[in-house]
């Protein structure tokens, strides 16, 4: 059998099912408008500059991507203030987390994080023929680090904190996490996974870029396809510092990231007022729609990043469907084993409306049945 011919640490990966595509939908039943809030992309695209650059680079499209994506570490750099040799550019946050995995994880090696959580931490272990422990979040689903501090074992290597955390939305405390990093012992690095970072509504809160300062062991994990939208065009990256991301660069393709990619990263980052307003939106309608899904009777935790952690205290796939057959993607948690939650990102002030149209028309429904 061909399987037997694949890699052994292969056959026992799950595919990731991602988000149904727009296209996909379309096809499938036949609608024409799709609202798609299922993979935390930023509703009102790429900024207008960031667009007009890439459309200027593709012209450029015969020449190789100047190879470490030194110009959009330089725009980092400076934003930061990090030293060059603390960014690593790559195609995309997923990107960051498979090298880091390639880069670090001998066969036997532990590595702990927290369900439920962003899928990739348990495919790049597994992948590595590393062991995944995991440890269950706290009742109120945020990251449980005591729990991680007594699975600790002399094999673990990495840990990955999803801070804030996908699907949960919940941040961990600073002074909790800061108190995690004094107690951990030498050998165990831990990766912050800081995908929507920029999203986190609290004055004052300190994020892995600060705490890498401070000088604890930790590997963030940035990217722009959420806050910046650019997640079509692929590019990611990693601050750390430099002894940390020496083994990730020596695995990495010769090429970080596209040129059209660069081009719209540099841009994206100089946008400051439509990144701005990108945040402000999203705060302003992560308010609004959180009233109005409680109203409906579900639970929904606060969040600290562009979309919902609801549990709609059904049956998750159907209500799923039928919205599906309204012309509306959301992202059901069962892929985690939960039956009743869902993951919805939060749209335009449009979409969302059109969103709880639907559900009131689903939930008046299930009342009556
Ligand atoms: C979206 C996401 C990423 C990375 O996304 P890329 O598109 O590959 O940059 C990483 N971690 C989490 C938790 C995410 O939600």
């Amino acid at each position: 059998m061909a399987q037997d011919q694949w890699r052994r640490s292969i056959r026992q990966l799950k595919e990731y099912i991602p988000g149904k595509a727009i296209e996909e939908v379309k096809r499938e039943l036949g609608l024409d408008k799709i609202i798609r809030l299922a993979s935390n992309e930023n509703p009102f695209g790429p900024s207008p500059k960031a667009v007009q650059a890439m459309q200027a680079a593709v012209a450029d499209s015969q020449l190789y991507p100047e190879s470490t994506g030194r110009e959009v570490r330089e725009k980092l750099a400076n934003l930061y203030q990090l030293a060059l040799d603390q960014l690593l550019i790559a195609n995309g946050g997923d990107n960051v987390i498979s090298l880091i995995g390639t880069a670090y994880i001998n066969p036997g090696d532990e590595v702990i994080y927290c369900t439920p959580t962003f899928p990739a931490y348990r495919t790049t272990t597994l992948l590595m023929e590393g062991i995944p422990v995991e440890v269950p979040m706290t009742q109120d689903y945020t990251y449980n680090l005591e729990g991680i501090l007594a699975a600790i074992t002399e094999n673990t290597k990495l840990i990955f904190v999803c801070n804030p955390n996908n699907p949960t939305g919940t941040i961990v405390e600073n002074a909790d996490f800061e108190a995690f990093l004094q107690q951990l012992p030498p050998h165990v690095i831990v990766v912050l996974d800081e995908a929507y970072v920029e999203f986190i509504a609290r004055e004052g809160y300190r994020n892995g870029i600060d705490f890498l300062k401070d000088g604890y062991p930790v590997i963030c994990i940035r990217t722009f396809s959420k806050l910046y939208g650019l997640a079509g065009t692929r590019i990611g990256y990693a601050v750390g510092s430099k002894e940390h991301l020496k083994p990730i660069c020596a695995v990495r393709e010769p090429f970080a990231a596209n040129r059209i990619a660069q081009a719209g990263a540099l841009a994206a980052l100089d946008d400051t007022e439509y990144k701005s307003k990108s945040i402000r939106e999203n705060r302003f309608e992560a308010v609004k729609l959180i009233k109005e899904l409680r109203g409906l009777g579900f639970d929904v935790n606060d969040t600290h990043a562009n979309f919902l952690f609801v549990d709609v205290k059904e049956n998750v796939s159907k209500v799923s469907e039928v919205l599906l057959h309204d012309g509306i993607i959301i992202r059901p948690c069962t892929a985690w084993g939960l039956k009743t939650h869902a993951r919805i990102t939060i749209g335009t002030s449009e979409q969302n409306e059109r969103l709880l149209q639907s559900l009131r028309k689903i939930s008046a429904k299930l009342a009556k049945s």
